[in-house]
């Protein structure tokens, strides 16, 4: 037989199994008729098709030629036999001997001692096995490439009937995908229940007619969508728009153009054509195909590249299908976000009318995390699996308590997360009793609690928290929310009105804080090897001190004569922090000269986020208001570990005791320069670490409003003095970490207000 002669009937032959499914009959009825068009078609004694009951196990669904009394009676797991081998590693298995073969396993139900040749290959859809599809003959042989691609195709067309559910059915057969009860262990990013309906980030395609009588006309509507894709991809890139995109977006698009200018790519999905496939079907069944070549990569870099890949096959689909753009009308009620990955401007988007997130990446450290808890929106990272099961609608609970995440879950997991979130509640609201009271520990110390904010939706917290202010203001979320910069006016009026709304407590506004994850569209940057090390912060304000010139007239109009406390994020020296205050005071005494309202008192700070400014001379902390102990950079620096990465998160631990003795030498220094010291950075929201920080010095907080209750209650029941004397004794022993002697002491504490 020729190519051109396979052609021909994997053509012929996705023709009929189209016939049979648009007929009338039920699930098993079609899947019955699909084996037996294959087994003609193919010229083979067998024709199986197994299908994944659940991860673990495949069961028999139908077949021509075996034993009919095994269907839905065999079922293996998927370590178990060849079947099992073709789904757990999702590739063909072609053996002319199969009993030969390592890992055999004979099943005598279904009476295939008979056969000697056997080919497999999985039926998968977006990188997900759905099953396995089998044929065997009695004679032994190889089967031919040919027959192997024309198996293939048909899983991809078996793949996408699974999907639409066409082939399942009532009784003994297997039900609709998507609809039973999944439930998913994460990590949770920002605690919290959330209770909400689905909303896919990216909602997924839905084929319906993966088979073509005219290749041709899908030919040409392949080389449409792609015409149109390339030209969307260089026009982002070389029209004026270009100014306006940021590097990383720029290297997505560059890699897209590759990707879509790669002819093996094109190739590839002619040829899926050409053996009958619609135009998405083909698409589709590459980018199954790319994703299960993904899942088994574990280099990072390529990694990324495959995701670019698979985005652009999403775009492909959307054009050919029209589908999956979200209309404003699609959100759902109390719509709870699930996607791959999000970046902290496109959530930014999306604001606070989300009730959660759910993320199958993410890193607690991301400023996309941060965004997360400064909307107080419940958020779980590393729920793998979870984008390709969810449907748009489905009802979803974040159970943030657990780690946990349940999609369309039965009565009971839904009444016993009802019965959580209520008893969460209460505790809650005790804490609301202690709102006036101050966070006095046993031994005395008055600890001062202020919020982190950088939204205006945040404000109302300053008032319900009970907070002593804003002790970081975060300016540049005002600046990633737009695709301009922000104008002059536009920036005091947010300004004033945060103040407004403080009635006089201390507000402390960091200035722009850009770089690293926090892109912004329209600034201009060369490519950097590591950009959380690299040009961000304070050195871009100094490199371009247009933009903190105006930010600090901005602040100094918006203060409109009340006292303003101005805050340099990143500073890693004495001359970068005299330089940008110099800055300052030039601004300010120009203003004077225009006759502009200066406040009668302004506060000049820095944040203490990089090791070499907790060794800076002391005329550093003399010249410095206040600093603020940015944890989130600060140890990602003081352990080189990345903030972002996952990977090695165990490693960037703030009840780690050289860090918490790092801590304490900061405190020591501030103490003899008279230097007001704080903490801003996340941990500062939990109550062991908070106690722990305090213990070393620290007697200010900057934290998420949502957590100042809960850690207030704890620092009121603990005695500061005797745990940094347990401190010190761990750390004289050489112990490691803190953490389980401080769960102890927290363990003795009240867990609410009595
Ligand atoms: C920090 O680094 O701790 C901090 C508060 O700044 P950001 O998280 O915005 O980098
Ligand atoms: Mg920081």
């Amino acid at each position: 037989m020729n190519t051109q002669d396979v052609e021909i009937s994997s053509q012929e032959l996705l023709l009929r199994l189209n016939d049979a499914l648009a007929s009338e009959g039920d699930g098993q009825q079609r899947l019955n008729q699909i084996a037996e068009i294959v087994s003609q078609s193919m010229g083979v004694d067998v024709c199986s098709i197994y299908l994944h009951r659940d991860p673990k196990t495949l069961e028999l669904c139908a077949t021509k030629g075996l034993n009919p009394e095994a269907v839905h009676v065999t079922r293996l797991r998927v370590n178990e036999g060849l079947v099992g081998r073709v789904s757990r590693l999702s590739e063909p298995v072609n053996s002319p001997d199969a009993p030969s073969e390592k890992g055999f396993r004979y099943m005598a139900e279904t009476g295939e001692e008979r056969y000697s040749s056997f080919l497999g290959v999985p039926i998968q859809r977006l990188g997900q096995t759905l099953g396995v599809l089998v044929v065997q003959t009695k004679d032994a042989r190889k089967f031919h490439l040919s027959e192997v691609n024309t198996l293939a195709v048909v899983a991809t067309v078996l793949a996408e009937m699974r999907e639409t559910g066409i082939i399942t059915g009532e009784g003994k057969a297997l039900s609709a995908l998507h609809t039973q009860p999944a439930s998913y262990k994460g990590f949770v990013a920002h605690e919290g229940f959330a209770e909400g309906k689905v909303l896919l980030h990216e909602p997924r395609v839905v084929i319906t007619n993966p088979v073509t009588d005219n290749p041709k006309k899908e030919l040409k509507r392949l080389n449409g969508a792609i015409e149109e894709l390339r030209g969307t991809v260089d026009y982002l890139l070389d029209s004026q728009t270009q100014h306006s995109i940021s590097l990383e977006q720029r290297e997505v698009l560059e890699t897209y153009r590759m990707f879509a200018n790669s002819s093996g790519w094109l190739t590839r999905m002619e040829g899926n054509i050409a053996t009958g496939l619609s135009a998405e079907a083909s698409v589709e069944k590459e980018q199954s195909e790319a994703r299960a070549r993904m899942e088994k990569s574990t280099d990072p870099y390529l990694k990324d590249r495959f995701h670019d890949l698979d985005d652009l096959f999403n775009r492909l689909l959307r054009i050919l299908t029209g589908q999956g753009r979200h209309l404003k009308d699609d959100i759902p009620d109390n719509p709870i976000l699930i996607a791959r990955n999000i970046g902290p401007g496109e959530l930014l988007e999306y604001g606070r009318n989300l009730e959660g997130i759910v993320l199958e990446e993410g890193s607690v450290g991301s400023h996309a995390t941060i965004i997360a808890r400064a909307m107080a929106i419940p958020l779980v990272i590393h729920v793998k699996g979870i984008t390709t099961e969810a449907l748009n609608d489905d009802v979803i609970f974040i159970d943030g308590e657990n780690q946990s995440v349940h999609l369309r879950p039965d009565e009971f997991v839904a009444a016993s997360i009802h019965n959580r979130i209520e008893m969460a509640e209460t505790v809650r609201a005790t804490y609301a009793k202690i709102r006036q009271l101050p966070a006095r520990t046993l031994d005395g110390t008055n600890v001062r609690l202020y919020i982190n904010a950088g939204l205006m939706a945040e404000l109302p917290n300053l008032e319900r928290s009970g907070a002593e202010g804003v002790g970081l203001f975060r300016t540049e979320l005002r600046f990633l929310d737009t695709n301009r910069i922000p104008s002059r006016e536009e920036l005091a009026n947010q300004y004033s009105t945060v103040l407004d709304s403080a009635k006089g407590k201390r507000v402390v506004f960091r200035t722009v804080d850009i770089g690293s994850d926090k892109m912004v569209p329209y600034l201009k940057r060369e490519e950097e090897p590591n950009p959380a090390m690299g040009w961000r912060a304070i050195r871009i304000s100094l490199d371009k001190p247009g933009l903190l010139q105006m930010q600090i007239q901005a602040l100094i109009q918006g203060a409109n004569g009340r006292p303003l406390n101005i805050m340099f994020p990143m500073v890693s020296s004495l001359e970068e922090f005299t330089q940008a205050k110099e800055l300052c005071v030039r601004q300010i005494s120009r203003l004077k000269r225009l006759g502009k309202v200066i406040p009668e008192h302004i506060e000049i700070g820095a944040m203490l986020e990089t090791p070499s400014l907790a060794f800076a001379p002391n005329y550093f902390y003399q010249s410095a208001d206040f600093l603020s102990i940015g944890g989130n950079d600060l140890k990602q620096f003081f352990f080189a570990a990345d903030r972002q990465n996952e990977r090695v998160r165990s490693r960037y631990h703030a009840l780690h005791l050289s860090y918490l003795k790092f801590i304490e030498y900061i405190c020591s220094r501030c103490n003899e320069n008279n230097t007001k010291i704080s903490y801003c950075g996340e941990d500062a929201g939990r109550p062991d670490i908070a106690i722990c920080l305090a213990a070393m010095g620290v007697t200010s907080f900057s934290l998420r409003s949502a957590s100042l209750g809960k850690v207030k209650h704890y620092l009121r029941q603990v005695d500061l003095k005797e745990i940094k004397s347990q401190i010190n004794k761990a750390y004289a022993e050489g112990k490691v970490t803190f953490d389980e002697d401080i769960k102890l002491v927290l363990s003795k504490c009240k867990s609410s207000v009595t």
